[in-house]
């Protein structure tokens, strides 16, 4: 078995880091942020030295597999040259973005060339007018060009992101899922976690379970579990008769943290151990009292483990109960 430094209380071996590189967005996700979001200052901000500092130090402990994310990964400027870096590394397993697709129709070969292996795209609805409400942005178009430029540079894997909401897109479950068939995409459909305060919507009345969206999908194709293991909250169903897979992440309905194999780092530096508690590390403290001391930071990574928490405790109603919103953590 694969050996990593980085194990937590609970005996459960962390070897997935996601690493997000900005809290800024060219969208503004009405379950995401609020319209009039306030970033934070960019000298809070990790550089790019520090990220690469953090995730040479993970890698360093038995990370193998490190996803960034943000905000919108792809509008942090020089992001390719931490790529590159990071593409390098023969210790790494799996180097993936998630990203909006905003940037994607630009990039999408310059990030497979640098190393990406794996691309997630959001993708919540295929009707203008509710994406639009979705994203508060009108770039339905920019997104779909992008994900075909991103289809033609030789991902390993890509896979749509999809929040369902009642009422708002569940009716387009099986046209996203025909979408990803067509295009031998893998698609996963997220339920809707309480993160930050959202003004467009009612959270409990919007909940729609993962496993009523598959019984959806269900109607019209045949879903036969995957043995494909991902240590992550995605539980994986094989299309049939497609190269597609359908994935669900159900932090209400289904439980994942008992095999959670993963922490986060913030744009600002901290470092989350637990999507569904507040408790973190400021590593951005620690990097730029000690610069260069990659000893240090690693030591301190062993030590925080010990704080990982058992379990989020996320319940459907609409209390808040993490103030951060996911663009804040990382997706
Ligand atoms: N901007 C990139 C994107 O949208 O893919 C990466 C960051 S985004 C925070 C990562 C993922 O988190 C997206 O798929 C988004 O739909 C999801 N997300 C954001 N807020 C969420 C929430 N409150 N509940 C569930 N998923 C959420
Ligand atoms: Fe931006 Fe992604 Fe959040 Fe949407 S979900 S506002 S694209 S960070």
């Amino acid at each position: 078995m694969h050996t990593t430094q980085l194990v937590d209380p609970f005996g459960r071996r962390i070897t997935y880091l996601r690493l997000s590189v900005t809290d800024r967005c060219d969208f503004r996700c009405t379950y995401c942020m609020s319209e009039d979001m306030v970033f934070a200052p960019r000298q809070q901000i990790l550089s790019l030295e520090e990220l690469y500092a953090v995730a040479d130090a993970f890698i360093g402990l038995g990370v193998r597999r490190v996803r960034i994310t943000g905000g919108e990964p792809l509008v942090r400027k020089n992001l390719l040259s931490l790529l590159q870096r990071l593409g390098a590394r023969a210790e790494l397993d799996d180097l993936a973005i998630t990203t909006n697709g905003t940037q994607l129709a630009e990039l999408a070969p310059q990030l497979r060339a640098a190393g990406v292996r794996r691309l997630n795209v959001s993708l919540d609805s295929l009707k203008r007018e509710r994406f639009a409400a979705f994203t508060r942005r009108d770039k339905l178009d920019q997104v779909l060009v992008g994900i075909d430029v991103a289809r033609a540079a030789g991902f390993e894997r890509i896979k749509l992101n999809s929040v369902v909401q009642r009422g708002r897109n569940d009716d387009e479950v099986l046209d996203l899922v025909e979408f990803a068939i067509a295009r031998g995409l893998d698609i996963s459909f997220i339920e809707e976690m309480p993160l930050g305060s959202v003004v467009s919507h009612r959270r409990e009345q919007t909940f729609c379970s993962s496993d009523e969206v598959r019984a959806r999908i269900e109607q019209r194709h045949a879903l036969v579990r995957s043995s494909q293991v991902t240590g992550g909250p995605s539980r994986y169903w094989q299309v049939v008769g497609s190269e597609s897979r359908v994935g669900f992440i159900s932090p209400h309905s289904h439980n994942f943290c008992g095999d959670c194999n993963r922490v986060r780092v913030t744009a600002e530096g901290k470092l989350v151990l637990c999507l569904g508690h507040d408790n973190a590390l400021d590593l951005k403290r620690l990097l730029r009292a000690h610069p260069g001391d990659g000893a240090r930071l690693r030591q301190a990574l062993i030590e925080a483990l010990r704080l990982k928490p058992e379990r989020h405790h996320f319940a459907s109603d609409e209390q808040v109960q993490v103030v951060r919103f996911m663009s804040m953590t990382g997706g």
